[in-house]
């Protein structure tokens, strides 16, 4: 399965580095040292992004939907 506006790299440090982009605005934010994208989904989460299989949006444009 595919999630829209995520995408991984590993980083320097050897742990995988996912950048959440929002579809709408392209604010990008970066979630590093977790294991698998449903980790970094709930860091993003709890940082107020909303991810879903159809969207991703920040919490900018998540608010004014
Ligand atoms: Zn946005």
């Amino acid at each position: 399965m595919t999630v829209a506006g995520m995408t991984s790299r590993h980083s320097d440090t050897g742990n995988e580095a996912w950048t959440v982009r929002c579809e709408r605005c392209e604010h990008r934010f970066r979630v590093v040292a977790v294991g698998h994208r449903a980790d970094a989904e709930l860091v993003a989460a709890a940082n107020g992004w909303d991810i879903t299989d159809q969207r991703t949006l920040c919490p900018a444009c998540a608010s004014v939907r």
